[in-house]
């Protein structure tokens, strides 16, 4: 018997024109590496039909589930700043959409699933690395509360696939408010479809935005999500790493972690991915890309909006509410529960002492719940300078000491996903060990915690053990 999931697949009901319908291509020998059950549980999946044969196959590829509509969607983009006219779903294949108890529309995606019209070069597939990457880091997000895509599943096809040697195949089930991009939008924009644009319109304001009218809304929509997204991102020294308008969403979901890493030692100018030479997505340029990606948006839409100067002010307005966004999360990880003039100030010149000798960005802003924080940097006469500032201003304060240390360790993590923890734990499963893997998923699931037992995942990588780039990992 084959799974049966409650689809209901509205982007299938989009014109033929928005993908192309095919099925995924079968694989060897499915297995279950991970299964996300409280992810099924929330979205009202029978998690013990997936963990069955028949989910397993489902999971895989290999048997459609009951009420799918399959289809690779089309969108275009800029990549590093480069026109491409058509990307599309190269090695993805979107199931389906399912309505979680609670009413919220989630997309059901594997990822690896073989070629489609897309897949240009690719093969279509992905191997194990990537695959658990992308479900430690998008599920560590989550439990960070970060918006994210989600990793419902991590299955093996028992097929090798083939990069520079061959490696092990998998299949990422990946679950997202959506998949839409700046770079949807773009691709009917540059094909002049009117007509599509519209309709995509109606369909982002059906599932993201039920209060926008117009174009104009769905633009201040977007502006809004990821004006709040990208300081979450840089509140846990997030560096997305690829940037593109194809993987910037309508949703304000984080997604497509690809070359993306947590900064350990804190410097703006950090750079992990080993294509981004110019280091255009650099820690601290996340919001100017962000900007620049909202104008490509903002020009796509251009065709349904006559209020040109809306639209500029919809743009405009990015600063600065990128900034108020930023300074609530910041101010929350120097304990400030109020807001007064010269937040800004402090928190930069907390920043730019960790940025001399980078210090550990996760540490150090943990240390300040327990006022050891002078242990992480190196210049600890100006942080007695910096911890004078920041004493006299949580004089200002009416919050407890147990309030405040309960706001700090509230809103900086203990653990993070750090790359080289991430990059043993792809080791170990390669040679057949889920052990790491499945512990560190543990340890992330509750970050704030206290690490207890998982202490060791809170240690900052010895030179040795730094992974200081990080690939594509396609
Ligand atoms: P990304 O940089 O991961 O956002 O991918 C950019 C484009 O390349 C998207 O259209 C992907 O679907 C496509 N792509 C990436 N890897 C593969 C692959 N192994 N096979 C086919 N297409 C791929
Ligand atoms: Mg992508």
């Amino acid at each position: 018997m084959s799974l049966e999931l409650p689809f209901d697949n509205s982007y299938a009901r989009l014109p033929d024109r928005f993908y192309t319908r095919l099925s995924p291509t079968p694989v060897a020998k499915p297995g279950l590496m991970a299964l996300n059950r409280g992810l099924a549980d929330r979205l009202g999946l029978d998690a013990e039909a997936l963990a069955s044969e028949a989910g397993l196959a489902a999971l895989a590829g290999n048997e459609l589930p009951g009420g799918a509509d399959p289809l690779a969607q089309v969108y275009a983009g800029h990549q590093f700043g480069g026109w491409s006219p058509r990307l599309g779903d190269g090695r993805a294949i979107l199931l389906g959409e399912v309505v979680a108890p609670d009413g919220k529309r989630f997309d059901i995606q594997l990822k690896g699933s073989g070629p489609t019209p897309y897949s240009r070069m690719g093969d279509g597939r992905a191997w194990v690395g990537p695959v658990l990457r992308e479900y430690i880091v998008s599920e560590a997000m989550a439990a960070l509360n970060v918006p994210t895509t989600r990793a419902l599943a991590a299955v093996t096809t028992g097929e090798p696939v083939h990069r520079e040697e061959p490696l092990p195949g998998a299949v990422l089930t990946r679950v997202a408010a959506s998949h839409i991009r700046v770079g949807t939008f773009q691709y009917f924009y540059s094909q002049n479809d009117h007509k599509a644009l519209c309709d995509l319109v109606a369909h982002v304001i059906a599932r993201h935005d039920p209060e926008a009218e117009t174009a104009l809304d769905v633009l201040q929509g977007v502006v809004e999500r990821q004006a709040r997204l990208i300081p979450k991102w840089m509140g846990v020294g997030f560096i997305h790493g690829v940037m593109n308008t194809d993987n910037m969403t309508i949703s304000g979901e984080t997604i497509d972690y690809g070359p993306c890493a947590f900064m350990d030692g804190y410097h703006p100018m950090r750079v992990f991915s080993s294509i981004d030479a110019q280091g255009r997505y650099a820690f601290s340029r996340q919001p100017d890309v962000a900007l620049w990606n909202l104008t490509q948006l903002a020009q796509s839409l251009m065709p349904l909006i006559d209020d040109v100067e809306g639209a500029q002010g919809a743009i405009d307005r990015f600063p600065e509410l990128f900034r108020a966004a930023w300074l609530s999360v910041f101010r929350a990880k120097l304990g400030l529960l109020t807001e007064v003039d010269g937040d800004a100030e402090l928190i930069q010149g907390l920043l730019q002492i960790m940025a001399k000798g980078e210090a550990d960005f996760t540490n150090t802003f943990r240390a300040l719940g327990d006022d050891t924080a002078r242990d992480q940097v190196m210049d600890r006469e100006a942080f007695d300078a910096w911890h004078d500032l920041w004493t006299a201003r949580l004089a200002k304060e009416e919050a407890t000491p147990e309030t405040r240390a309960e706001v700090l360790n509230r809103t900086s993590p203990a653990l993070i996903p750090r790359t080289h923890r991430i990059e043993e734990a792809i080791v170990a499963a390669v040679s057949g060990d889920l052990g790491k893997f499945q512990r560190l998923n543990d340890a992330l699931s509750t970050p704030f915690a206290a690490p207890g037992d998982f202490a060791d995942l809170a240690r900052p990588p010895t030179p040795e053990e730094a992974v200081p780039q990080t690939f594509c990992g396609t």
